[in-house]
């Protein structure tokens, strides 16, 4: 018997939307608004990406993750440390623009809506994040993603992080499809691919970094560089299973 897919999950950022770019510039822009007569606004943006990069990757599966509203002055103070600037109130206002423009500036990339176009209506299609709550949800809203989509499933608003198999299996119950019917969509290994592949669903790796796979790991069904191939890769893996029937 074949296994056809019924449903497709989609992680979001650098999946569907262009995250890294819009947050290294955004961030670049709030240091110059901000801090631009103290610090090098480039140097201070560079110095936020990493210890908000260094923040997502210490975060464990099971961890209970804050709030944004208390993680990212955290972070933003952290980052003028680094520049010795220990000023709370600075950090508290770096953050709190850093979020508005974040949302202002977030773009898809240009593939994403005529590969959603062409999906929607074919496929179940939800969306599994671990970003923060609060600014997903505006993200979201103002790309006008929501028409796509049967779910937004935000890790954190069930205190759970990517790859814990628990957030896809909530993903898989709120489209009523089960595991082997479910392709994730997503361009972090670790995340995105090795959570599918616990939860029992298969796995298209996104790689637009053109990074290896963890050594050891099982393979994805599927490796593209960008979701322009996704209609393309969807038809051969469905035409691969009904081959094997
Ligand atoms: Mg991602």
């Amino acid at each position: 018997m074949g296994r056809p897919i019924r449903a497709i999950f989609f992680d979001l950022d650098d999946t569907l939307l262009d995250d890294t770019i819009s947050s290294e510039r955004s961030a670049a822009l709030v240091a110059s608004e901000l801090v631009g007569d103290r610090v090098p606004a480039d140097a201070l943006a560079i110095a936020y990406m990493d210890e908000a990069m260094n923040f997502w990757e210490r975060l464990e599966p099971g961890a209970c993750k804050p709030p944004s509203g208390a993680i990212r002055p955290r972070l933003w103070h952290a980052t003028l440390k680094r520049f010795a600037i220990d000023d709370e109130a600075l950090a508290t206002r770096l953050a709190h623009r850093y979020d508005a423009v974040r949302v202002e500036r977030v773009e898809l990339f240009p593939e994403t809506l005529p590969v959603l176009h062409a999906l929607h209506g074919r496929y179940k299609m939800a969306i599994i994040t671990n970003g923060f709550a609060e600014t997903h949800e505006a993200k979201i809203a103002r790309l006008e993603l929501s028409r796509f989509f049967d779910a937004v499933i935000l890790a954190g608003e069930m205190q759970l992080v990517k790859p814990d198999p628990a957030v896809f299996h909530h993903a898989m119950a709120e489209l009523g499809v089960a595991a082997h019917e479910s392709v994730m969509v997503g361009d972090r290994f670790e995340r995105d691919v090795k959570g599918a592949h616990a939860a029992g669903m298969r796995a298209i790796w996104v790689n637009t970094r053109n990074e290896a796979a963890p050594a050891g790991a099982r393979l994805v069904e599927a490796e593209i560089a960008s979701i322009a191939e996704l209609p393309a890769v969807l038809a051969a893996l469905e035409a691969h299973e009904r081959s094997d029937v």
